[in-house]
């Protein structure tokens, strides 16, 4: 097929310049308009970002003298345009969630970062692996709302929730319910965007409190994991959870603690280990591009996973789990590692336009 012309809404900051790394060679996606906040509209892309560009490896060359439009500046977005990915919020969550809405309104499918829509109750928040059968609300949405049949908002969790959640859902779909969760994290610095990158006093410190982290991680497992019936998608709250959220001394890779305890009884430690192992979700069957084989990884080393050694497996996008053991008091603990800005933020959109796209949601030629 020809590649699908799409176009970045925060593209200067740290979740855009992964965009714009990730989709580079991308098969499927070819970005062709790149756009931020007022500050850097008018601006071509390397003046834009100038002395801001964290990624290791160098900014694409083809993207460098591309002229940034102002997100807000419905007018000029290119006829070429089919997708939208958005990594950044306007204001306040309403200005955003008003924002996305409206360039659904004007037939663009866009596949969010931003928490803004996630408690929306006809936009699906998706973890391709776990629900992805959640996007069959989307044509409720464009009805509710009376949206183009090509435009529709649908949107990526918060940055740590597929670390741990993938695995409970493995454990769930081999039978074996999760009643109680603790999870701590340890969240990298590039989850706080730029300033958390820059601001040189959070390398020296672990910061006990992430605002409004610990209630994400605690509500959005279960929109996730919860029913669509009757066009709407019912909350799962059979499982709870409680989390302790911190920032930690590192620059990617978000690191999940978690302790959990089963319905009924636990299975082995050998057993959860082969359920994870050999664990596929809809984006391995599929064979999309960006779909990490395996989604799980286990290690059986006893020192990983180790961030600066793993955050990378599956080019960012698997999850990576160590440490299982049984619990004083929980029936079993582990160490889950993912990749915050890849499989947490620009790869997990990605990951989810794919479905999109072979699900036939996206328009293309
Ligand atoms: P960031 O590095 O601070 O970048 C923010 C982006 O938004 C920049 O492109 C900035 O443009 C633009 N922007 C800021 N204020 C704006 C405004 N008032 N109007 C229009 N554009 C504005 O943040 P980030 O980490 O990339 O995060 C972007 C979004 O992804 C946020 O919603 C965040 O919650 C979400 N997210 C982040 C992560 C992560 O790990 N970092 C993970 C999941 C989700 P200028 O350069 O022109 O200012």
């Amino acid at each position: 097929m020809n590649r699908i012309s799409v176009g970045i809404l925060g593209a200067t900051g740290v979740v855009g310049q992964n965009y714009l790394r990730l989709l580079a060679n991308h098969p499927w996606f070819e970005i062709v308009d790149l756009a931020a906040s007022s500050r850097s509209a008018g601006k071509t892309y390397e003046d834009a970002v100038g002395d801001r560009w964290l990624m290791k490896s160098s900014m694409p060359t083809e993207f460098k003298n591309m002229v940034v439009r102002d997100v807000t500046d419905y007018e000029s977005i290119p006829s070429n345009v089919t997708l939208f990915f958005s990594a950044t919020e306007l204001g306040d969550k309403e200005a955003t969630r008003d924002f996305e809405f409206i360039y659904a309104s004007k037939g663009y499918p866009v596949v969010s970062n931003s928490s803004a829509n996630r408690w929306t109750p006809d936009v699906p928040m998706i973890i391709p692996e776990i629900n992805g059968d959640h996007l069959e609300i989307l044509p409720i949405q464009q009805k509710n709302r009376n949206f183009p049949s090509s435009g529709f908002v649908a949107v990526k969790p918060n940055c740590s929730v597929q670390s741990y959640l993938v695995a409970i859902h493995a454990l769930r779909e081999a039978g074996y319910p999760v009643e109680e969760v603790l999870v701590n994290t340890l969240q990298a610095l590039s989850g706080a965007g730029y300033r958390g990158l820059t601001e040189p006093e959070r390398r020296i410190t672990v910061n006990p409190l992430i605002p409004g982290e610990e209630e994400k991680t605690e509500r959005e497992p279960s929109k996730i994991l919860g029913l669509l019936e009757d066009n709407q998608i019912i909350p799962d709250y059979s499982m709870e959870m409680s989390a302790l959220c911190t920032r930690v001394p590192v620059v990617d890779g978000h690191t999940a603690l978690v302790y959990l305890n089963f319905v009924d009884e636990a299975p082995s430690l050998e057993k959860i280990s082969k359920i994870w192992s050999e664990f596929e979700g809809e984006p391995q069957t599929l064979k999309l591009p960006s779909a990490p084989m395996p989604p799980i990884l286990v290690m059986e080393e006893e020192d990983r996973p180790q961030v600066h050694l793993d955050v990378n497996n599956g080019n960012g996008m698997a999850v990576t789990i160590g440490r299982l053991a049984e619990d004083k008091f929980f029936d079993i603990r582990f160490v889950a590692l993912s990749h915050n800005t890849v499989r947490g933020a620009a790869g997990g959109a990605i990951l989810t336009a794919e479905l999109l796209v072979e699900k036939g949601y996206i328009n293309h030629n």
